[in-house]
C-alpha cells in the first residue's frame, strides 16, 4: 500500500477545501478521490496548485448536495465546488467512451465505479487516485511503476488510445518534456503512426498545449519530442520546413534550452530569430510569421509583438557595433514604452546566444545601455515627435507643407536626439526655416 503525505504539499486553503469536499461526499454516501495530474504531481513531490476529484455522484447530486458551485461543465460531468474563495473541480466517473472523430468522446456516460474512469484516461501517470483523508493510492494501471522509472505510457493499447484522441501524443511528449520522463517504445511509435487522428485536431488546441510549455525548465525537449514524432509539420507546416536545416534547429535548441520567454510572444520570436539568423534560404520572415501565427490561431497582439522583437533595434547593439546614446534614443523612439522590457530581454538573450564566447562583453554592452537609459530618463530627454517644442501645425504657420511636414519633423527629432538642449519653440523653427530653405 502506498501511501502519500499531502498536508505540507498543499496550501491550507486548499487542503481545507479539499478536505470539506471529501467529508462532505463521504457523508452522503458517495465516493471520492483525488485523481489525475494532482495525485501525479504529489507523488513527485510538487506543490499543488488546484485539486481535481472524481466521484460517483451524478451532476445534479452534486449541485444539490454543495450549496455553492458552478456547473461549468454539467453535462460533461463536471461541477465547480466552492468553499470559502476557493474553487475546486469535481468530476462524475467517466466511461470508456466510443470517440467518433479523433477529438471528442460521441457522448458522455458517467460510471459508477473508480476503476472504469482511470482506464478512460490517457497515460498510466495520470491514471492514479488518491484517498484525499487517507492518503492512500489506487493504481489500477502501474502508474505507480511508471512514475517511479520516469515512464510516460499510455493506459492500454496505445493505437487504440491515440486513435480516440489525437490530442493525447501532443499530451505526452508535453509531460515527457516537463516531468524529464522517457517515452516508453509503442507509445513514442504509436505517436507518428497516429499522425492521420493528430491533424484532426483543432490548432487552437495544439497552440493551448504549446502554451503550457511557457513556464517548462525544458521547453526544448517538447519541441524535440513533438519534431521526432512528426507532429511539428501538422500544426506548423511552413515553420517546420524553415527549421529543417541542421543550423536553425539546433540553434533553436540551444536558445529555446538557455531562455527563459516572458511571454509568448517571445517564445514565438525564437523560433522566427533562429530562421532569420541561421538559415541559409533569405525567408521573408514577416510573410513566414504570418502564415506561422495563422497557421497555430496565435492571438493577434501576440503575433505583431512577436514580428517586433524579431527586428527589435536593440538587435542592432552588439559588442562591435557598441551602443551610443543618441543610438539607444532611436531605439527607445522606434518601441511602444510597455514592450520596451520585452525588446530588452529578448535582444539581451539572443546576444547572449550569437556572442556565447564572449559573456564578458555582452554584459558589459547590457550595463551601458541600462545606464544610458537611466539618464535619458533622468533627464527626461525627448524621444518622439510627440515630445518635440513644435508640432505640426507649427510648421505650416511658418509655410512648410504636405510631406514635407513629417520630412522636417523627423530631421528636427534627430537633431533634438543629438543635443536635446535644442528642444525650444524658437530654436526648432529656426532649425526648420533653414532645412526647408524658408526665412522667418
Ligand atoms: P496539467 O494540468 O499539469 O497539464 P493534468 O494531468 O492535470 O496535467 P488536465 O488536462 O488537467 O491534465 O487533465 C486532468 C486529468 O484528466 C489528466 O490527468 C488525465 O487523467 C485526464 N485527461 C485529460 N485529458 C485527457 C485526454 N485527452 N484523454 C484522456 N484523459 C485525459
Ligand atoms: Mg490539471
Amino acid at each position: 500500500m502506498v501511501q502519500v503525505n499531502f498536508k505540507n504539499k498543499i496550501p491550507p486553503d486548499l487542503l481545507a477545501a479539499g478536505l470539506y469536499i471529501d467529508s462532505t461526499l463521504k457523508k452522503a454516501g458517495f465516493e471520492c478521490y483525488l485523481v489525475g495530474g494532482s495525485v501525479r504531481d504529489l507523488l513527485i513531490g510538487r506543490t499543488l496548485a488546484d485539486l481535481d476529484f472524481t466521484t460517483n455522484a451524478r451532476p445534479q447530486q452534486l449541485l444539490k448536495l454543495f450549496p455553492r458551485t458552478i456547473p461549468v461543465g454539467a453535462e460533461f460531468g463536471t461541477v465547480i465546488v466552492l468553499h470559502k474563495k476557493t474553487a475546486i473541480e469535481v468530476t462524475t466517473y467517466r466511461l470508456e467512451t466510443l470517440y467518433e472523430d479523433g477529438r471528442r468522446p460521441k457522448k458522455i456516460e458517467f460510471g459508477d465505479c473508480l476503476q472504469e474512469d482511470l482506464l478512460r484516461r490517457d497515460f498510466t501517470i495520470n491514471g492514479l487516485a488518491c484517498d484525499f483523508s487517507e492518503g492512500v493510492v489506487i493504481d489500477h494501471v502501474n502508474g505507480l511503476a511508471d512514475l517511479r522509472n520516469k515512464i510516460i505510457r499510455t493506459i492500454g493499447d496505445p493505437m487504440v488510445r491515440f486513435s480516440e484522441d489525437g490530442l493525447r501524443p501532443i499530451r505526452g511528449c508535453r509531460f515527457a518534456a516537463s516531468l524529464g520522463f522517457t517515452i516508453e517504445a509503442a507509445t513514442a511509435a504509436a505517436m507518428t503512426a497516429c499522425l492521420p487522428t493528430v491533424e484532426k485536431v483543432a490548432a487552437e488546441r495544439f497552440y493551448d498545449e504549446w502554451r503550457k510549455t511557457l513556464k517548462h525548465s525544458d521547453r526544448a525537449r517538447f519541441w524535440q519530442l513533438i519534431r521526432d514524432a512528426g507532429i511539428l509539420p501538422v500544426f506548423l507546416r511552413r515553420l517546420a520546413a524553415a527549421v529543417e536545416q541542421t543550423s536553425v534547429w539546433e540553434n533553436l535548441q540551444q536558445i529555446l534550452k538557455n531562455s527563459n520567454p516572458a511571454n509568448m510572444a517571445m517564445y514565438a520570436a525564437y523560433f522566427l530569430f533562429s530562421i532569420k539568423t541561421f538559415g541559409g534560404k533569405k525567408e521573408n520572415i514577416h510573410d513566414l510569421g504570418k502564415d506561422f501565427f495563422r497557421e497555430c490561431r496565435f492571438p493577434v497582439a501576440e503575433a505583431k509583438l512577436a514580428l517586433e522583437l524579431v527586428g527589435s533595434p536593440f538587435l542592432g547593439f552588439t559588442p562591435e557595433q557598441k551602443p551610443t546614446s543618441v543610438a539607444v534614443k532611436k531605439a527607445l523612439a522606434a518601441v511602444r514604452i510597455d514592450h520596451l522590457r520585452f525588446h530588452r530581454r529578448f535582444a539581451a538573450e539572443m546576444l547572449r546566444h550569437l556572442y556565447r564566447e564572449n559573456e564578458v562583453a555582452v554584459k558589459q554592452m547590457e550595463k551601458e545601455i541600462a545606464a544610458y537609459l537611466r539618464n535619458i530618463r533622468r533627464r527626461r530627454e525627448p524621444l518622439t515627435i510627440g515630445d518635440l517644442a513644435v508640432n505640426g501645425n507649427d510648421l505650416k504657420e511658418i509655410g512648410v507643407t504636405g510631406t514635407q511636414i513629417g520630412e522636417i519633423l523627423r530631421y528636427l527629432l534627430d537633431q533634438v536626439h543629438a543635443c536635446p538642449d535644442k528642444n525650444t519653440k524658437t530654436e526648432l523653427l529656426a532649425l526648420a526655416a533653414a532645412q526647408a530653405k524658408i526665412s522667418i
